[in-house]
């Protein structure tokens, strides 16, 4: 690369990258190609549902420019003695599946791509914090509908409830989620990341994690 260009192109890492740890205290390689405009947020939110076989196939430059951006972002968070942190992206499916980043899906690739970058100045159990809720697996959307109309893309049934996948709408048995613990009217607030019911809407939400339901299985 020219040096002109580099210069210019650590200019834009840094911007990001500084942007990104100011707001909320660690910055990762996701943020700084969002921050430098190279990662369409739309684009990252189909990612984590599926509909991306790998995230550096909607990074919109080559793979070279790439690399050579998360270099000297690498070099800039060191600098700053920041701690890096190996941080686990989930798929928000059923299947629960590590993201890949990569095209080449190389591990050490792909293990520079998930470590987040702390800032020092917090302390060790709010740091901690950080890197426990970064690494927690997103909410199922388990949704009942209010009748019973709607087809399973992969076994043609129906249900009382169903979960939304990228081809569409399928029933819990398929899902694998079919002991998932209901939780009634009264209980849907109860846990962290439910969602209330929005006034008016046809549909009412439950989420449950994956791993809550597992739990609740293995006690019981
Ligand atoms: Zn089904």
């Amino acid at each position: 690369m020219h040096p002109h260009n580099r210069k210019k192109l650590d200019d834009r890492v840094i911007r990001a990258a500084e942007a990104a740890l100011a707001a909320q205290r660690y910055v990762s390689p996701v943020d700084v190609l969002v921050g430098i405009g190279w990662l369409d947020p739309g684009a990252l939110a189909r990612w984590p549902r599926g509909q991306v076989a790998y995230l550096e196939e909607v990074v919109q430059t080559n793979l070279p420019r790439i690399s050579e951006a998360m270099k000297l972002f690498r070099s800039w968070a060191t600098a700053k003695e920041l701690s890096p942190s190996e941080t686990h992206y989930v798929a928000r499916t059923p299947s629960r599946q590590t993201l890949r980043f990569s095209e080449s899906g190389n591990p050490t690739i792909e293990k520079l791509y998930r470590t987040h970058w702390i800032s020092g100045e917090l302390s060790e159990r709010k740091r901690e914090h950080l890197v426990e809720r970064a690494s927690r697996a997103p909410e199922l959307l388990v949704i009942q509908p209010l009748n019973d109309t709607w087809k399973c893309h992969r076994c043609g049934g129906t249900g009382d409830l169903l979960i939304m996948e990228s081809p569409g709408p399928a029933c819990l048995r398929c899902a694998g989620l079919d002991d998932l613990e209901f939780l009634s009217a009264g209980m849907r607030c109860s846990r962290a990341g439910s969602r209330r019911k929005a006034p008016g809407t046809p549909w009412w939400y439950t989420s449950a994690r994956r791993g809550a339901a597992m739990n609740e299985r293995s006690a019981g």
